[in-house]
């Protein structure tokens, strides 16, 4: 493909954009959980527009554009408060959940450097529910990521085997308030505890939970302490392109203090160009995100957050009680926002997934990793409340549907032969054997994963992350429609 050799009306690009769109999901019907957060079309519009103001402002240098740094000192500000700061507590805006997670763990690290020198090979602690992106950290910035689990029946981190792991390599201890996978707050009280008697680092990832807890705790909910009025909690992180409303690139990282936030910052004086001040990984940035986060924050108020967490709160459990009371699935732990893992004892999971999926609702299929139950996954929004009865519906109908399904032999082998699987001479050709077996042979996407999940769960880890890119890799490549 190239370039267009003659430049086309804005019309005729516009209607191109709207034909590729039909191949997308239509998030306004409520039938995907998650990845577009939507509060009413009132408080979508207003984002849009004070987005649009500001999308072409750039955030790269705040003495030239001094409204952004304005804009961004005020949500952090409004960001900490939610979260029991003091005034001491200090942050940034950033792209989103992941880099606040990585600068969270640079700015660990780097302390650490200074702190702590005669640490060589610094590691960090993370409970396995604990975010992927705390690997992708771990991974970009030489640390390791000590995997600790959870308790089998709460699927809060195990207390015992975080005490056990930390050493005197440990820089950081990572808890979630809520964790993505399973909706609860890990022991966050006692994790600092460990952390402030070692003389190290506590970060909470409250990415998707920070910004409702206070709002269920208001509603009466119990609510398990998480924030910076947790002795000994030194960071945390908490997204605003989910709960909040804010369209995506929008969270913030918050430290305990500035000298804390002093390590995050990356300076550079040694090149020929301007002098550059980065304090996030991004260095030139829309003011856009920032804009729109604030507008929402303002629109949205104390008052109208609360509204639609009681909106959120109702759906979600009267979502967990009939699951509760049905006889093939069950709620794993004890949810303690509108975030629910939906585990069976009688069922496989995939296949109700993907049976769900035949009728348009796009459940979230999890692994069962480390004895824990294979489940589905359901971010309950302000758009899927009203769709909650004809969901259960479905699922119990679809139930019977997978009752009846005979169990593949074959995927018993196939499972069998994945356990055997060595990333290391697993090459290229085994490789593309493996995604046809799974069908999933680059060219598209396919209909149905249940198999796919099963496999990818049965492989050694490492197999399983490596035939994943190798999944991404040939599935973005252009190839002529
Ligand atoms: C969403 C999420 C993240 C990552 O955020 P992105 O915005 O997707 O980069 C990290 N932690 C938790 C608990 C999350 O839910």
């Amino acid at each position: 493909m190239k370039i267009p050799a003659k430049g086309q009306r804005p019309a005729e690009v516009l209607g191109a954009l709207d034909e590729y769109r039909k191949s997308d999901v239509d998030w306004k019907e409520g039938k995907v959980f998650g990845f577009v957060f939507h509060a009413n079309e009132e408080a979508t519009e207003l984002v849009e527009e004070a987005f649009v103001k500001y999308m072409w402002e750039n955030a790269l240098d705040p003495t030239l554009f001094r409204s952004i740094l304005r804009m961004e000192t005020e949500i952090v500000a409004m960001c900490a408060a939610h979260l029991g700061g003091d005034e001491n507590v200090v942050g940034n805006f950033t792209s989103g959940g992941t880099e606040s997670v990585l600068l969270a763990v640079k700015t660990a690290r780097d302390w650490a450097r200074d702190k702590k020198p005669q640490i060589k090979k610094p590691q960090m602690i993370v409970p396995i529910t604990a975010h992927a992106a705390f690997h992708k950290a771990a991974h970009y910035f030489d640390i390791e990521a000590v995997v600790v689990p959870v308790d089998p029946k709460t699927f809060k981190a195990d207390l015992n085997a975080v005490r056990a792991a930390v050493n005197e390599n440990t820089i950081l201890i990572v808890g979630s308030a809520v964790s993505f996978s399973h909706g609860v707050v890990d022991p966050i009280r006692e994790m600092a505890a460990i952390a402030q008697e070692r003389g190290i680092l506590m970060h909470v990832d409250g990415c998707i939970g920070g910004f409702l807890l206070p709002l269920f705790r208001r509603l009466g909910a119990k609510v398990t302490d998480f924030d910076f009025s947790v002795p000994g909690v030194t960071s945390m992180s908490m997204d605003l392109h989910k709960y909040a409303f804010a369209a995506k690139g929008a969270s913030v990282v918050l430290y305990k203090n500035k000298d804390l936030r002093q390590y995050q910052i990356f300076t550079c004086s040694k090149w020929t160009g301007y002098t550059m001040i980065n304090p996030t990984i991004q260095s030139t940035k829309s003011g856009g995100p920032v804009a729109g986060a604030w507008a929402v924050l303002h629109h949205m108020g104390y008052d109208g957050y609360l509204k639609v967490a009681q909106q959120l709160k109702d759906a979600t459990d009267k979502f967990v009680a009939a699951i509760r009371a049905s006889k093939d699935f069950e709620i794993l732990g004890d949810p303690e926002i509108s975030l629910v893992a939906v585990g069976s004892k009688t069922l496989n999971i995939y296949e109700v997934v993907d049976e769900m999926t035949l009728r348009g609702y796009h459940l979230g299929p999890q692994p069962g990793l480390d004895g824990m139950a294979a489940n589905f996954h359901m971010t309950i929004m302000p758009q899927t409340t009203p769709n909650i009865d004809d969901l259960l519906k479905n699922l119990f109908e679809v139930a019977e549907i997978v009752r009846q399904k005979p169990r593949s032999e074959m995927m018993a082998q196939i499972k069998d032969f994945a356990k055997t699987l060595d990333a290391k001479t697993l090459d290229a050709d085994a490789m593309q054997n493996l995604l046809s077996m799974a069908g999933m042979n680059g060219v598209g996407i396919p209909e149905r994963m249940a198999e796919i999940n099963e496999l990818l769960e049965s492989l050694p880890r490492d197999v399983a992350d490596k035939l994943l890119a190798g999944f991404y890799n040939e599935l973005a490549q252009y190839r002529k429609a």
